[in-house]
């Protein structure tokens, strides 16, 4: 039996990483972490300004998905609510306002759908729970809609919920088959959390055991080698061996480090435009959630469900879902125009608002020429035995932040049962000494 303790590299600290360092140091493991900023979280980083806790745009946890249960079950410490189902649910159609259908009655009273789209709507909601997901993962979402469902309008607003649980706004590439299964998912409900998504990484890093788990900030990492029994990466200037590396980083970082890993493999983004903004109060409080039926519209005040103010401040999360195609930068006037239109009079309560053109909600689109997958199959590479990519474009079963923690779990599974030799007892000092620059 192999009884020596591996060491293994973990480069970028997002939630992918921090997991998987945590699941690591578990397994007996020494790891280091390299990251390139100051500090952990990646994307679910949460910036806390003018006594606000700001997500890099709106965040909400899938209560049923994989990341809230691992963090769960593990005793990760964060708090966090779920929002009212019997909130004011808004639709934006046409510019004007009207009720969101989000049940039977607001369905009843959404008046931008006439009578037969109301029932065709009711009609595919009785439908889904039991429709045949894994038969319709290969068929894009607008071709299984153009089939079976005939109203303009009902498409539009089955969209307007894809987009709200998937982040994609790709109707043509987006799997039917994942994309119902995430709206089934986020319809078990989210959570808003207290303080921000940031609460989750401070609490897996206050649980990593110091002896076993370095965190290097400021440490990006400038090449990644296979070597034949160890993998050697450079940061600032410095090489260290390893057993195995995790790259717990974005595509285009893969491929700067390994050019050739990630080659025939068509990887599509989701990507929004975010305005996020905090206000002492709300001009209309009633007007808490609103989605764009005939544009990709997100409105939400994350403050009346979760603490994310120090005093009684609010926050808004706006949002404006990108096609794959639109790398414009001027959609924030289209959102400020909703939060006057929801808000009227908002700039009198101003305190900051920060807009985020480009932010990539995921880098791993399930698409229909994927059968539904996000991109790679696995966090496995070819031609890279003891490198494993984690992130929210690696797998198949999940999607966003549960795709992430899934592909970092299934790694470090991979990583702790192999049995090769790789560097014991050529284990390089400096790695040995990489110190824990920041622990709780
Ligand atoms: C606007 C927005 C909204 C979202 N909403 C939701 C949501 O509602 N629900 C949900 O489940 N998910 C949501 N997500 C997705 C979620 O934030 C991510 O899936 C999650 O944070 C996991 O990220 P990660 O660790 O895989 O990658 P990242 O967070 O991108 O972390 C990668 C890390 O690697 C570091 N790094 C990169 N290159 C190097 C290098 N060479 N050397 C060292 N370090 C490096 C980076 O600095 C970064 O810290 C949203 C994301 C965004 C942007």
């Amino acid at each position: 039996m192999d009884t020596r303790q591996k060491k293994i590299a973990i480069i970028g600290a997002g939630v992918a990483g921090m997991v998987a360092a945590l699941e690591l140091s578990k397994g007996g493991a020494k790891v280091v972490v390299f990251e390139k900023s100051s500090k952990a979280g990646g994307r679910a980083q949460t910036t806390h300004k003018e006594g606000y806790y700001l997500n890099f745009g709106p965040h909400a946890l899938y209560a049923g998905g994989l990341a809230h249960r691992y963090l769960q079950n593990n005793g990760i410490d964060y708090r966090g609510a779920a929002p009212p189902l019997n909130r004011e649910n808004l639709a934006i159609f046409a510019g004007e306002v009207y009720e969101l259908p989000v049940n039977l009655s607001s369905l009843f009273r959404a008046t931008y759908l006439n009578w037969s789209e109301k029932v065709e709507l009711a009609r595919f909601f009785r439908r889904l729970p039991h429709l045949d997901l894994d038969k319709i993962m290969s068929t894009s979402l607008a071709q299984w809609l153009k089939v079976n469902v005939k109203r303009t309008r009902v498409r539009q607003t089955i969209e307007t919920f894809v987009r709200l649980s998937t982040y994609a706004n790709s109707p043509q590439e987006l799997s039917a088959g994942a994309a119902f299964a995430q709206v089934i998912l986020a319809n078990q409900g989210v959570l808003y959390l207290d303080h921000g998504w940031q609460t989750i990484v401070e609490s897996i890093q206050r649980k990593l055991n110091s002896e076993s788990t370095s965190l290097r900030f400021g440490a990006q990492v400038q090449s990644v080698r296979q070597l034949a029994d160890a993998v050697e990466i450079l940061v600032d200037e410095e090489t260290f061996l390893f057993d195995a590396v995790l790259l717990c980083i974005p595509p285009q970082e893969v491929e700067k480090l390994l050019p050739d890993a990630l080659s025939g493999q068509a990887l599509s983004t989701c990507r929004a435009a975010c305005l996020d903004v905090c206000l002492k109060r709300l001009p209309r409080p009633k007007h808490t959630f609103a989605l764009g039926v005939d544009e990709p519209l997100y409105y939400s005040v994350h403050s009346t469900t979760a603490k994310l103010a120090d005093g009684e401040g609010v926050l808004i999360h706006l949002a404006y879902y990108l096609e794959p195609q639109d790398n414009r930068d001027d959609h924030e006037e289209r959102l400020l125009r909703l939060l006057e239109q929801l808000q009227p009079g908002y700039e009198q309560e101003l305190v900051y608002k920060r807009y985020l053109p480009h932010m990539v909600a995921s880098y791993g689109l399930p698409r229909a020429d994927h059968a539904g997958a996000a991109g790679l199959k696995s966090p496995r590479l070819k031609g890279y035995p003891s490198i494993f990519v984690c992130g929210d474009y690696v797998g198949s079963d999940w999607q966003l932040v549960d795709c992430a923690v899934n592909s970092s779990l299934e790694a470090v599974q991979t990583v702790l049962a192999s049995r090769d030799e790789g560097v014991y007892g050529r284990w390089q000092e400096n790695a040995a000494s990489a110190t824990v620059e920041s622990q709780g």
